[in-house]
């Protein structure tokens, strides 16, 4: 049988979007996400973290610094009981500055790439998964590969859901924050509607 899984966006709605954030010390856990994660992962969901980090690309930090400040996300999600089964990111831009790094590519979402990457890797079925994040591009992100998609309040939520949706890509689900989303993903059971296949 092949796993199911959450992708959780980082900026906004695990952590505190700071806007290409490069210190491992700004790291500050949003209330509800450990948890979330942690209900998730009793519930017998993969969690996985997807995550658009252009500021390699524009030059702002390195990878190097991604790992540092993921290493401390994932200190203090541990302290709270919560563990991570993967954590993928796109170092990638068009328009950036560090030549090995701009490229249009498949990974930054809403591009599929990491979705795909995951499900290979850790034998995922991405119709039995779902998307969460703070932003459009984590709806359409999800949405795209046929997994339910989850806005969080978080972060840029609330602007996002202000801004509205283009119908198609409207989340299946909007709520406050992580605690919540993990709350209705398992209330939801086994129950997908099949709207794509
Ligand atoms: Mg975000
Ligand atoms: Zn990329």
């Amino acid at each position: 049988m092949k796993n199911k899984a959450v992708f959780l966006d980082r900026d906004g709605t695990i952590i505190l979007d700071r806007e290409y954030l490069a210190d491992p010390a700004g790291v500050e856990i949003l209330k509800g996400a450990a948890s979330g994660i942690r209900a998730l992962r009793q519930a017998g969901f993969m969690v996985m973290v997807t995550s658009n980090q252009s500021g390699v690309a524009r030059g702002f930090f390195t990878e190097q610094d991604i790992w540092r400040v993921h290493e401390r996300m994932q200190e203090l999600l541990a302290a709270e009981g919560a563990e991570l089964d993967g954590i993928y990111y796109c170092p990638h831009y068009p328009e950036g500055k560090v030549r090995e790094y701009v490229r249009t590519c498949y990974c930054r979402k809403p591009g599929p790439d990491m979705l795909f990457t995951a499900a290979q890797e850790r034998n995922i079925d991405l119709f039995e998964s779902w998307a969460i994040g703070d932003k459009a591009t984590d709806i359409e992100f999800g949405f795209k590969q046929g997994l339910r998609t989850i806005l969080v309040l978080t972060g840029y939520g609330i602007k996002t859901q202000s801004q509205g949706f283009n119908s198609s890509l409207k989340p299946d689900l909007i709520v406050p924050d992580m605690e919540a989303a993990a709350s209705k993903i398992i209330a939801a059971g086994d129950s997908h509607p099949g709207k794509r296949g």
